[in-house]
């Protein structure tokens, strides 16, 4: 479910970046037309032993800034304190404690979040002169690595599982759908999420973080239970230093990680802007179900034409999520929240939808007799047989004779035919062929 954050911190030089690239092993894959924001490598997904996590470097946060240093410092570690579980202070071995490192330790210490203080560049025991210096610093849990020579980074993993945050979602919020509001700011989704709140739903629980001031709003509608993630943010407003836009990017990111439906929240006076986009592509290379939501369209000028000629335009912009249902609402007058509370529910039971191994064969079975396979060089592609191995998003192994044979359109083509007869609106599903000699 959520992924735990690991944020890393320190100042310039000491090796954030370097270590950053050890931890985040896993690269979140990208769909060559998605426009992602995973691209910057500030944020990533890392795995250890099966254990999930996702891991910021805040000093890539804001590199061209002209701000003085402490005070941009001091900026990198706010977005730390107030988004990560797990904090990493990196600070360099071979040169001893520097008043700079004295002074994050100060700020660190006041956060109350779990701290790792990480000793960097001992490359070799001979480098462990400073270690025992570092003590003064105040924290506990001291480790030390090369991050360069890849020494010690499994013991510092073996730290950061310890101290995950124990999973705060009780029992009985199983079942909800947990549904993200994302979209460049003041398309509506602090309007939207209020309106939700207040009209009169059966129950509205507040489901505090563990570390995290991350707060999830619970409800009930007709007899569906809803997760509003990461509510507080909007609820609060002026909560994110706007100044630090890739701050207000990265909780975007962990507020569509730990969701199963996004609702892209678009300003319908404005359209579609490069941050929808990105953001778009962002959940959709992380197999999230997703909605477009046209906001404010009591304020839109419209005419019979308006909605066919507004999908279209939509459709030819984020081309790569055609399977997202469009609606047109109003978070002001509550136009159509109903209806898009309902296909919430829709696209997220098609998200966790299985079809039989039966019914899916006979499908392909079907596709290839209209279109054979391509094949090359006197090779000729064959199916064998096809099965569902997950849902969030669905996920289909297909097993074939040569994978090189099976391009990008043919895939596509097989989307197609499997979308035309099992309806899989609003969610992404993911096909992976597999050679079986
Ligand atoms: P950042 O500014 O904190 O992100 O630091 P970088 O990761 O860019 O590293 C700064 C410099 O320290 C680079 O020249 C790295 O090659 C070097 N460096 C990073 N880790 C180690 C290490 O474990 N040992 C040594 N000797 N050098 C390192
Ligand atoms: P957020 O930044 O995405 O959370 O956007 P807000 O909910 O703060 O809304 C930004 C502005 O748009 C506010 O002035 C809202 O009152 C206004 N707004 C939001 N939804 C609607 C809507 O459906 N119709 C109209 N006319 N205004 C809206």
């Amino acid at each position: 479910m959520s992924r735990p954050v690991v944020c890393i911190v320190g100042r310039p030089n000491v090796g954030k970046s370097t270590l950053f690239n050890k931890l985040a092993g896993r690269r979140i894959s990208i769909t060559e037309d998605t426009p992602g924001i995973t691209r910057d490598r500030i944020y990533a997904e890392g795995e250890w032993l099966n254990n999930y996590y996702t891991i910021i470097d805040t000093g890539g946060l804001d590199p061209r800034s002209d701000d003085i240093f402490m005070s941009n410092i001091r900026k990198q570690v706010q977005v730390a304190i107030d988004t990560a579980d797990i904090i990493l202070f990196v600070v360099d071995g071979l040169e001893g404690i520097t008043q700079t490192d004295i002074e994050i330790a100060n700020l660190l210490r006041k956060s109350g979040k779990p701290i790792l203080l990480v000793v960097n560049k001992i490359d070799t025991k001979k480098e462990l002169i400073h270690f025992y210096d570092f003590f003064e610093l105040g924290f506990e849990n001291i480790n030390y690595i090369s991050a360069e020579a890849s020494l010690g980074i499994g013991d510092l993993l073996d730290e950061i599982i310890k101290n995950f945050p124990k999973d705060s979602d009780p029992i009985t919020y199983k079942d909800a759908i947990r549904v993200a509001f994302i979209g460049r700011p003041n398309s509506g989704k602090s309007s939207l999420v209020n309106y939700i709140l207040g009209e009169e739903r059966n129950i509205v629980t507040d489901i505090p973080g563990t570390t995290r001031d991350a707060i999830d709003s619970y409800f009930e509608y007709k007899d569906d239970k809803f997760i509003l993630v990461d509510t507080a943010g909007l609820r609060k407003k002026k909560y994110i230093d706007e100044k630090i836009e890739r701050y207000s990017v990265i909780r975007t990111l962990t507020t569509i990680d730990r969701s199963d439906v996004c609702v892209l929240v678009i300003d319908g006076t404005i359209g579609i802007t490069e941050q929808d986009s990105k953001i778009a592509g962002y959940a959709h290379d992380n197999g999230k179900a997703m909605i477009i939501a046209v906001n404010k369209w009591d304020i839109v000028q419209k005419d019979d034409k308006s909605y066919k000629e507004y999908e279209k335009s939509i459709r030819e912009t984020l081309g790569f999520i055609q399977y997202a249902p469009i609606l047109f609402i109003s978070a002001k007058t509550g136009k159509r929240v109903d209806k898009l509370l309902d296909t919430i529910n829709l696209v997220y039971l098609n998200y966790i939808k299985r079809i039989s191994t039966g019914k899916l064969n006979d499908i392909i079975n079907e596709a290839v007799l209209m279109n054979q396979p391509p094949s090359d060089k006197g090779k000729r592609g064959k199916i064998y047989y096809a099965t569902q191995v997950s849902v969030k998003p669905p996920r289909f192994v297909i097993f074939v004779n040569y994978k090189e044979l099976i391009h990008f359109s043919y895939a596509r083509y097989l989307e197609n035919q499997i979308r035309l007869n099992c309806d899989f609106t609003g969610t992404p599903i993911i096909l992976e062929f597999r050679e079986k000699g």
